[in-house]
């Protein structure tokens, strides 16, 4: 692939910040836009990056141009689902007009390409699994519908100012960069696999939400995805959009479904320890399972996943969170 200029919005976070340093390894000059509310300085090479809030349309468009980006990832958005359903308005303030922000400077910038982080969350409770890119579209909470919007937003943006997109909607991301230094650090942490860490390293129980559910052991399934497999979906999406590729949606997933209570049996098997766990009430708007088909993806981006079993992504993310690395 050719040296790209890329701006990545939000590369101070979780997936962003791999997502970088694969960009770098690959050879591009990455330019990140971040205001560190969520996402670390310690992520990302100084030199690429620039504090700077996705509202400031005319910062964007500056800093676009000096940089002569060709394209954008956009990861920059809150993600917590239950903090979504107390205030929404900050979800579809940061997300959507944040978004808005970032396409206005891109349009005046005639920067024409997107890969945009979206997510599984889309599809709420989907009626069977696999999921497949063409089944309905179903927000269950503020959270997803800010990314529902936004994916309406840029098939608007396709038609009238020719700007094309890729949206990847995210099965559960996890693990952590096996060269070491980036890894989950979300504060305050709702995700599983470092809850369960936490649980090894305070004592304190994991709350297993909810064990009366229709799936094998009655906990829910979910489709956990190595950071660096999505990170190398990003890259290959962008790559499509440059080379002339046709706005898409792509789910990304590996196909394999895993209980909370399998996931919690791995974790204690590459940890070597028990993890303490009480069983807790279902939590709201979780759907019992979600496993992606990523046929499409990869089909048609050639797509596929370097790290798809579950003992490999936790052994990566547990390297991290015990500083082993
Ligand atoms: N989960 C749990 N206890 C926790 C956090 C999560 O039982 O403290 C479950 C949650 O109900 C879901 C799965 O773990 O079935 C993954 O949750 P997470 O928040 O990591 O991702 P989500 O699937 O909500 O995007």
């Amino acid at each position: 692939m050719n040296p790209r200029k890329i701006l990545v919005t939000g590369g101070a976070g979780y997936i962003g910040s791999h997502t970088v340093r694969q960009l770098l390894r690959e050879g591009h000059e990455v330019t990140v836009v971040d205001n560190l509310s969520k996402g670390h300085r310690h992520n990302v090479p100084e030199a690429c990056l620039f504090e700077m809030d996705l509202a400031d349309t005319e910062s964007l468009a500056r800093l676009m141009r000096k940089r002569r980006c060709e394209a954008v990832i956009h990861f920059a958005a809150f993600i917590a689902v239950g903090e979504s359903m107390r205030l929404p308005s900050k979800y579809f303030v940061n997300n959507v007009s944040g978004s808005l922000s970032l396409l206005s400077a891109m349009v005046e910038t005639g920067v024409r390409h997107i890969v945009f982080s979206s997510t599984a969350a889309v599809y709420g409770d989907p009626a069977s699994s696999p999921i497949r890119e063409n089944f309905p579209i179903q927000a269950l909470n503020p959270y997803g519908e800010s990314k529902v919007m936004v994916e309406r937003i840029l098939e608007w943006y396709d038609r009238i100012h020719n700007l094309t997109s890729v949206c990847l909607r995210y099965f559960n991301a996890s693990g952590a960069d096996p060269e070491g230094g980036l890894g989950e650090q979300h504060d305050p942490e709702t995700h599983l696999i470092p809850l369960i860490f936490r649980a090894i390293q305070t004592g304190q129980p994991l709350t297993v939400f909810g064990d009366d559910y229709p799936t094998p052991d009655g906990t829910c399934v979910r489709d956990y995805i190595h950071v660096n497999d999505l990170a190398q979906a990003h890259i290959l999406a962008l790559e499509y959009l440059i080379q002339g590729g046709a706005s898409e949606r792509f789910n990304v997933g590996t196909g394999i479904g895993h209980t909370v209570l399998e996931t919690i049996r791995t974790v204690e098997a590459v940890a070597g320890k028990k993890v303490p766990y009480v069983v807790g009430p279902r939590r709201d708007g979780d759907a019992p399972a979600l496993v992606a088909s990523s046929d499409k993806l990869r089909q048609k981006l050639g797509w596929s996943p370097k790290y798809a079993d579950l003992r490999t992504i936790v052994e990566h993310a547990w390297k991290f969170a015990s500083k082993e690395l």
